[in-house]
């Protein structure tokens, strides 16, 4: 599972943290964060396709610190 970390964008809009389960399209193996930045899978060497997301898992885990 590959965690996207809670960010607060410039407009002040906060975007949760969430989850995304991804499988590399060639060899079936899971993407990992790395290969999800770099966008090629490791363990085959091919681009992992983004289209074949498997899962998402979306949590409301807030910002730590806000004041309002
Ligand atoms: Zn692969």
């Amino acid at each position: 599972m590959i965690k996207i970390e809670a960010k607060k964008k410039e407009n002040g809009q906060i975007e949760c943290t969430y989850e995304v389960g991804l499988e590399c399209v060639n060899c079936g193996m899971t993407v990992d964060a790395e290969e999800y930045t770099s966008g090629t899978c490791s363990d085959c060497n091919e681009p992992w396709d983004e289209k074949r997301h498997t899962a998402i898992y979306v949590t409301s885990i807030p910002m730590q610190g806000q004041s309002s």
